[in-house]
């Protein structure tokens, strides 16, 4: 008897060396072997009788070796396996293979083999390079069929990948295995398969692995996506549901107080601020805890609406927390709520912790009433714990900060709002685990204020499309500011072809002249999550470039993700500072940070980015009065990439419109979601993503949760459920 949920390192055939490999891959037991799924498939299943119909064309054909050949070129250390088979119509076919000798013990003159791949023309003879190959006799694998592509890493090939799991299914979709039952449990309720005709786990996975059609695929792959968007869904409900049965400060909505702080604005409201600033003030005065997303494109005023909410709670007496993704971003909340709140006697705090080893928190206070001073505080040794003292007795009203306000210490006296400013940036699916973090009160009378939980604002500066928002943030209620400030100038983009780069290097040492200030951001080349030496390198040769030879009069700055937080800052500070004309960047750049002073953005490579972050980085610029420019950079012999390109057509929709969530729709559907969100580290498989854009299929994941969870909501009729997303939240919960 074999379970599924033993460790690879007790089945024989899988070496330690392999073991390793697949460890590293977060492959540990058969089963998580088994949840090992390809990223892409070759279309090998056009088996045909050989003819010059089929040039060009991949395809596979059966015959017989004829003849083998060895050459070895030694000067080149290379070799080159030559074999020839005569196919059923008696047409000879040529195959060749680099450097893989070994192949020869296999194929030997009189074998049958299947070989894939194209068809070529060498001279006047039939011919294939490098095709994929097995012997006849044996199971479609490797060739003749769809054949699965895993992701692969140094040590590991799909061919041995392939293999394994065949060995692997195969028995259990034996009829007399008893694993099926045992092991290989099939999560999704039966009646739940049947009523959206979805497969069961075992046909799923062997049709995930091995599909007998493209339809099939499809088919187990919907399913797959079903069963995590039926998790998630499982999840958010949940959430939502403890969220709401949790008790929260009621804080009574001040009519006069409001109108009289927006009518001293230095602007009028938009009216998506007016009806975003209701909701929330509404769902403050409630006795349950607002959970709430405001989502609004950079610029869209989100700050003066949550400052609404944050002068309501003061007023009635009780703090606020606000709670950014970095310390410039906090730092930069912090003086705007100075300013902002300047006439109303309020007690901002500002509590970061930059040097996370020294565990030295850098803090400061702004106050009008003069009970604190920021003098006082640094002269104090103990400044952090005085600051914490007075968060605890109430007498700090508003607190900024970065992670650093959720430590365990930081506790407040009459907490009943928290603000969490681009909360995407602290993972999409983190946000359940900041919930659960949020700083409680230190109650007064314990019994009483024991349960009860702040309001929860979360900010986004990411247009999210309305199937997606639904999809992730179903735990949500939502406010959009779909409308930008009147004033603003739309920034003016245009696409840039190679020959006119000059006139823009012009352009930008004129608007350099009147004082502006220029970003200039790479892309990342190679494909990958976080930046690599080569990005650094490259973003490094463009700032030695730029400062040489386009623009030696000026102070160019340099910004990469291989700087320590420290240099990072004192750069940003320099930009913001205008001790820095251009600042050359990879795609690093704090979202959310305000240089009303840069007037240009210039994109490299623009093409390899999606248009959702174009939209995202074009919103640096045009924070001021002076009308902004982005420049989209193409090139049009780009270094080869592995980064998907947009087509520079593509770029147009930029050019077109400034509406943030016109260009996130457009962006899902060109690059579907698992593209969109991949920046946003959604944390679900690419398989539940890419059927993320069939909306149906959201649908009636969340209908079949809700369904489950009014009769069980706490699943105790389903173990295997339950059981399923206390793992699943827990990998959500990792990253
Ligand atoms: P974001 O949504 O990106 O956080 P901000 O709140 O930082 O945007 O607002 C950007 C700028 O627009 C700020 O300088 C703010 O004062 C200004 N602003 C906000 N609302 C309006 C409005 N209704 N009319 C004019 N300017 C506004
Ligand atoms: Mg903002």
């Amino acid at each position: 008897m074999v379970n599924l949920n033993l460790p690879l390192k007790s089945i024989p055939r899988i070496t330690p060396k392999y073991v390793r490999v697949l460890e590293k891959l977060g492959v540990f037991t058969m089963k998580d072997f088994l949840f090992y799924f390809p990223f892409r498939y070759d279309d090998f299943s056009q088996i045909v009788s050989i003819s010059e119909d089929y040039l060009n064309q991949v395809i596979t054909v059966e015959g017989k070796i004829i003849k083998t050949k060895l050459n070895r070129i030694f000067r080149r250390k290379m070799s080159i396996v030559e074999i020839i088979i005569e196919t059923e119509n008696n047409i000879p076919l040529k195959a060749v293979w680099f450097n893989q000798p070994f192949i020869l013990e296999t194929l030997k003159e009189g074998v049958e083999v299947r070989l894939s791949g194209k068809l070529i023309l060498d001279g006047k003879k039939f011919s294939m390079n490098s095709p994929a190959w097995e012997k006849s006799s044996r199971d479609m694998t490797n060739t003749g069929r769809l054949i699965p592509v895993y992701p692969q890493t140094s040590g590991i090939t799909s061919k041995w990948i392939r293999w394994q799991m065949k060995m692997l299914l195969e028995p259990l979709g034996h009829p007399m295995s008893k694993w099926t039952s045992d092991v290989l449990i099939d999560i999704l309720p039966a009646e739940i398969r049947k009523k959206y005709n979805l497969y069961d786990i075992y046909t799923t996975l062997s049709q995930i692995h091995f599909p007998d059609s493209k339809e099939k695929l499809i088919r187990a792959q919907k399913r797959m996506a079903f069963q995590e968007m039926f998790l998630v869904q499982l999840k958010t409900i949940q959430i939502k549901k403890e969220f709401a049965e949790k008790n929260s400060t009621g804080i009574k909505f001040d009519e006069k107080l409001i109108q009289n702080f927006v009518s001293h604005l230095p602007f009028k409201l938009t009216n998506a601020q007016r009806k975003a600033s209701f909701e929330i003030l509404k769902d403050l005065e409630k006795p349950r805890p607002m959970n709430r997303l405001l989502n609004g494109d950079v610029g869209s005023g989100k700050t003066i609406v949550s400052a609404i909410s944050v002068l309501q709670t003061i007023s009635a007496g009780y703090q606020t927390a606000i709670m950014a993704p970095t310390e410039v971003l906090a730092r930069q909340h912090f003086e705007s709520f100075c300013e902002i709140f300047k006439d109303y006697g309020i007690n901002i705090a500002l509590l970061t912790n930059s040097y996370r080893k020294i565990n030295n928190f850098q803090f400061s206070i702004f106050n009008f009433q003069s009970i604190f001073n920021e003098k006082i505080l640094k002269n104090k040794k103990n400044g952090r714990e005085y600051l914490l003292k007075n968060i605890a007795n109430a007498k700090i009203n508003l607190v900024i900060g970065t992670h650093a306000l959720i430590q365990k210490d930081v506790r407040f006296g009459n907490l009943a709002l928290v603000i969490i400013d681009e909360q995407h940036r602290f993972g999409v699916t983190q946000r359940a685990t900041l919930q659960q973090n949020i700083p409680r009160e230190s109650a007064s009378s314990p019994r009483e204020s024991a349960q009860r939980v702040p309001h929860l604002l979360t900010m986004t500066a990411t247009p999210i499309p309305r199937t997606l928002a639904i999809a992730f943030f179903g735990s949500l209620d939502l406010s959009i500011l779909d409308e930008m400030p009147k004033n603003r100038k739309p920034i003016i983009t245009k696409i840039i072809t190679p020959s006119e780069r000059n006139k823009i290097y012009e352009f930008i040492k004129s608007e350099i002249k009147k004082k502006r200030q220029i970003f200039v951001i790479l892309p990342l080349i190679e494909e990958s999550l976080s930046e690599s030496m080569v990005d650094v390198k490259a973003v490094k040769a463009e700032h030695e470039r730029l400062s040489r030879e386009i623009f030696p009069e000026f102070k160019l700055g340099l910004l990469h993700g291989k700087l320590k937080a420290k240099e990072k800052e004192t750069v940003m500070k320099d930009f913001s500072d205008k001790k820095i004309d251009i600042l050359v960047s990879t795609s690093v750049v704090e979202v959310g940070i305000d240089i009303p002073n840069a007037t240009v953005m210039l994109i490299e490579n623009s093409e390899r980015f999606g248009l959702t972050q174009l939209h995202q980085f074009r919103g640096r610029v045009g924070r001021g009065t002076e009308q902004s420019y982005c420049f989209l950079f193409t090139a049009e012999n780009s270094v080869p990439t592995s980064v998907p390109t947009l087509v520079p057509t593509r770029l147009k929709i930029l050019e077109k419109t400034n509406d943030g969530f016109e260009i996130s729709e457009a962006d899902l559907k060109l690059r579907g979601p698992g593209q969109f969100f991949g920046t946003l580290q959604s944390g679900l498989p690419d398989i539940a993503m890419e059927h993320l854009s069939n909306v149906k299929l959201i649908k009636f994941a969340r209908a079949e949760a809700q369904e489950i969870l009014k009769l069980d909501p706490k699943l105790k009729g389903h173990p295997l459920l339950a059981d399923a997303l206390k793992k699943f939240s827990e990998k959500i919960h990792l990253e």
